[in-house]
């Protein structure tokens, strides 16, 4: 798992490592990989989001090297899919062909979109945009709270991993830590 703390608002936001497996997978690390994407899942556990799933590419997405366009009945069926299993849609990842990303004009403009899709539990938009260097350099995290939007630091502050409840899921994590 990667932590990152948003601000002082004493939430944190946890990746799963399926999370970050799926998005290593989808790195563009040779020429003609395309741009991929997705939507991203998480479980709410008080002031902890965890996200525990990161969906697509789709076959009807539109991609190119340099762009990537979901296909939003797709995404509408996966939120709607999830919802039942609570796990809740709390924003979107894609792949640039660049090792460590910077925000493009296009993300400038998704951020400005999650405006209209911050009204879930999360009350802000996440966007990972995932760059071909090893995580966590090659993975930027966003958070838009509807009006601005600001770039995440990964923690190493153990702490701050969620104090939870299920012993099994704490055995997982701590096997599973390298
Ligand atoms: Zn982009």
């Amino acid at each position: 798992m990667i932590a990152y703390p948003v601000g002082q608002s004493g939430q944190t936001i946890f990746l799963a490592d399926s999370v970050i497996a799926h998005f290593r997978r989808h790195r563009q690390r040779r020429k003609r990989q395309k741009e991929a994407g997705g939507q991203l899942f998480a479980r709410i556990e008080g002031s902890n989001i965890i996200v525990f799933e990161a969906t697509g590419p789709r076959r009807k997405d539109m991609r190119t090297r340099t762009s990537y366009a979901p296909h939003r009945p797709s995404e509408q069926r996966e939120i709607q899919e999830r919802h039942r299993h609570n796990l809740h849609f709390v924003g979107d990842w894609h792949t640039h062909p660049e090792l460590i990303p910077s925000p493009s004009h296009t993300d400038a403009r998704n951020i400005a979109e999650c405006v209209k899709r911050s009204k879930h539990e999360l009350n802000a938009f996440l966007l990972v945009v995932v760059g071909s260097a090893e995580p966590p350099d090659g993975i930027q995290v966003s958070i838009c709270d509807g009006e601005s939007s600001d770039i995440l630091k990964p923690s190493n502050d153990k702490a701050r991993e969620p104090a939870d409840s299920s012993e099994n899921s704490r055995k997982r994590r701590s096997n599973t830590r390298k």
